[in-house]
C-alpha cells in the first residue's frame, strides 16, 4: 500500500494518513444490526481507502484531472 503523498494542497511530502470513505457511524451500526454487513462495509471502506495528508483536510483525491 502506498503511504508516502505529495499533497497538492500545501505541498506537504511524505507519510500519508489513511483515509477511509463512507461513515464510520453507519458501519457502527451494522456492526450492531449484523455482523456480516458490518464486515462488507468495512471491507469495502478498507478497499476504497485513499491515502491523505497528515497536515491539512486533503483526503488524498486527486485535484480535478481530465480523464
Ligand atoms: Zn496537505
Amino acid at each position: 500500500m502506498e503511504w508516502n503523498v505529495t499533497c497538492p494542497r500545501c505541498g506537504f511530502s511524505g507519510l500519508g494518513r489513511r483515509v477511509l470513505p463512507g461513515s464510520e457511524g453507519l458501519e457502527k451500526i451494522l456492526w450492531l444490526l449484523l455482523i456480516l454487513p458490518g464486515l462488507t462495509y468495512h471491507s469495502w471502506r478498507v478497499m476504497n481507502a485513499r491515502t491523505g495528508c497528515p497536515r491539512c483536510p486533503w483526503d488524498g483525491s486527486r485535484p480535478a484531472e481530465a480523464e
